[in-house]
């Protein structure tokens, strides 16, 4: 499976560590129950289809990508920055400062 990193283009996924389900939000700890809070850590569904995943780009730029892919056929078919380098990549993409190296595919 490739995941297309917007900072070094298309990976293997051998290169990113799964970080968990990108469609969970966290409750707000004042004002939660125990079960609640207990189901956000714990429970999770197993969706068939689209779906949005957490995955760290450990083994290339380390940053953290919400990738949206079918979980049945394993496409990907997206990957945004998430965090706070993601409006300062975007500001540098639009000025073509990002590493034009790696956007390439070397490593
Ligand atoms: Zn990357």
């Amino acid at each position: 499976m490739l995941i297309p990193c917007p900072y070094c283009g298309p990976r293997d996924s051998s290169e990113f560590t799964y970080s968990g389900d990108a469609t969970v939000t966290r409750p707000d700890a004042a004002n939660t129950t125990i079960e609640d809070w207990s189901d956000y850590i714990y429970q999770r569904t197993n969706p068939v289809g689209v779906h949005q995943d957490y995955w760290h780009h450990v083994q290339g730029c380390r940053l953290l990508l919400k990738v949206t892919r079918n979980t049945l056929t394993h496409e990907v078919s997206g990957a945004e920055i998430v965090g706070p380098w993601q409006n300062a990549l975007k500001s540098q993409s639009q000025s073509g400062a990002v590493n034009s190296q790696n956007k390439d595919g070397a490593a």
